[in-house]
This record gives structure tokens, C-alpha cells and sequence, in this order.
């Protein structure tokens, strides 16, 4: 009888923590579907808002072996591929390694857990493994501890222009807040720390529309719905350096450490930047309604 309870509960668990799963993949497509019109080359990922738990991630790399994804480990990653892109995972590793000296130091934070990245042969895969529509053009996703790219495809400057350093950077963001954050202020300092590192702002790839502007609650509250992705992006890169102001690296470990006990971005945001000076391109000071404006 004890038994038999055992195994009921052991099976109720598993079809809970299934649930809880899919709940949390939901969201991401959610926040994934972008209007045609929004240029989406390198408009990455989305995150967690908890530090979700271990049994998240034993869970999962489980699953990428049993969908039949090999593993290769490194000295502070672990590399789920498919066997066709194998030629692929030196590249990736390498790129990996690179960014974890790198951001470490910047940070002084080296994870002691090896961090999973998973490899996708292309965009359609990836696309597919997400539910997104098969042409979206995502190079790298975030998402609770585990890092998502597409394939190198054999480029040399990976490091540079793939979406490894920006990726990351989430993930530090993540694991020094403790996961208090907002998408803006983790989007805004994942571009902030890929331009120091690599050169790498979204004006680069895109044709932005210099005459679209969102309010400040736009990018607080409705960050991942804003129609034009780019200009949310950098408005969030925007904030993000008014935030910091000349502190650099040093304000924003003093930003975590503040959200790490409890304190709201958004909050720390309006304390200490004036917002009606604030020198950006892309936010609105006009008392305008969710979903931005359009200068005359
Ligand atoms: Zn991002």
C-alpha cells in the first residue's frame, strides 16, 4: 500500500513538473510572435524571471540526449549537438570559452556549474523547437539557464558576430540578480556588454525607424508586445546607460546587487535618472499611451 502511494505521488510530480514546463515554453512563444514587418535578425531570447531549479535543467539535458542530441563537454560548458553538425561544436566551444574569461572578469563571476548550450543545425530546427514560424530569424535564445544558438555554419568570427556574448550576459544577469529583474533592464545590459565586447548595437543590422519613440512604461510594462522590436531593444540600451551613468560595470554589479535584495529595476530607474533629460534616441517624453508614437 505505502508503495503504491509512493508511485502515485513519484508519477503525480512528473505530470506536475510537465505542466509547469510547458507553461513556461507557452510563454516564450508567446513573446516570440513579432509582427512580419519586425526585423528579427538577432532580436534574441527570452528569459526567466526566477531562477527556475535544478531539476529544470537535469531534466531538460535528459531530454536533449533522449531527442537524441550528443554531448560534448568543455571545461565550463556543456555542448548539446546533432550529429551533422558536429563540425560545427569546436566553434561554439571555443567562442564559449572566450566569453566566459571575458564577461568573468568583467563581472568577477565564473560559474562553478558547467552551463548548457544547445545547438540547433539551423534556423528552420530551431524555429521548430521553439513552435516559432519557420522563418524566424532568431540566432539565440536564453532561456532559464540554458543557452540556444543556431549553428555557426562554419564562420571564423563567430565570437564576434554571433549572439554567444549577448546570450550569456543574460545568464550572468540572471544568476546575480537572483532573477529580479525586467526584460528591458536585462535586454539593455546585454547590448550594453556586447558593444564593450565585441562593437556589435542592433543599428547595425537594422534600418530603424527613427521616428518611432516609446514612453518609459511602455518599456517597463510592455516590453516583449512593443510592435517595433528594434527600437524597444535600443531604448532599452538607452535606459540602461542613463542608468549607470559613468559607473560602467561597476554601477550595473551595483544594480544586481540591489535587485538581488529585493529592490525593483524599475524603481532604481526613475530614483536616479531624470527622466525628462534623459539623452535618447528612442524614448518618448509625451505623455503618450501604450504602444508608442509617431513624431509629426
Ligand atoms: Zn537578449
Amino acid at each position: 500500500m505505502k508503495n503504491k502511494k509512493i508511485i502515485l505521488i513519484f508519477f503525480l510530480s512528473i505530470i506536475v513538473f510537465l505542466t509547469i514546463n510547458e507553461f513556461f515554453y507557452y510563454n516564450i512563444n508567446e513573446n516570440q510572435i513579432y509582427p512580419e514587418s519586425t526585423p528579427k535578425y538577432k532580436i534574441t531570447d527570452v528569459n526567466t524571471t526566477n531562477n527556475f531549479n535544478l531539476i529544470y535543467k537535469y531534466f531538460n539535458e535528459y531530454l536533449y540526449k533522449a531527442k537524441g542530441f550528443e554531448v560534448i563537454e568543455t571545461e565550463h560548458f556543456k555542448l548539446f549537438f546533432k550529429q551533422e553538425n558536429r563540425s560545427n561544436v569546436q566553434i561554439v566551444a571555443s567562442s564559449a570559452e572566450k566569453t566566459y574569461d571575458i564577461i568573468g572578469e568583467m563581472f568577477d563571476f565564473f560559474p562553478r556549474f558547467k552551463i548548457p548550450v544547445v545547438i540547433y543545425a539551423d534556423q528552420s530546427s530551431m524555429a521548430r523547437a521553439f513552435g516559432w514560424p519557420e522563418e524566424e530569424k532568431v540566432q539565440g535564445v536564453y532561456y532559464m539557464g540554458f543557452i540556444h544558438l543556431q549553428s555557426p555554419l562554419g564562420n571564423k568570427d563567430y565570437f564576434k558576430e554571433g549572439p554567444m556574448v549577448h546570450e550569456y550576459t543574460h545568464l550572468v544577469v540572471d544568476e546575480l540578480t537572483g532573477g529580479n529583474y525586467s526584460r528591458w533592464f536585462t535586454e539593455g545590459v546585454a547590448q550594453y556588454v556586447e558593444q564593450q565586447v565585441t562593437g556589435y548595437t542592433l543599428d547595425m543590422d537594422f534600418d530603424v525607424d527613427e521616428k518611432t519613440k516609446y514612453q518609459l512604461n511602455d518599456i517597463f510594462y510592455c516590453f516583449d508586445e512593443l510592435p517595433d522590436t528594434a527600437v524597444a531593444y535600443l531604448a532599452a540600451l538607452d535606459m540602461t546607460k542613463a542608468l549607470i551613468g559613468d559607473g560602467q560595470i561597476d554601477e550595473i554589479k551595483n544594480v544586481f546587487s540591489m535587485l538581488k535584495s529585493g529592490a525593483c529595476v524599475n524603481e532604481i530607474f526613475l530614483q536616479s535618472v531624470d527622466a525628462s533629460h534623459m539623452e535618447g534616441e528612442h524614448i518618448a517624453m509625451a505623455n503618450n499611451t501604450y504602444g508608442g508614437v509617431q513624431d509629426e
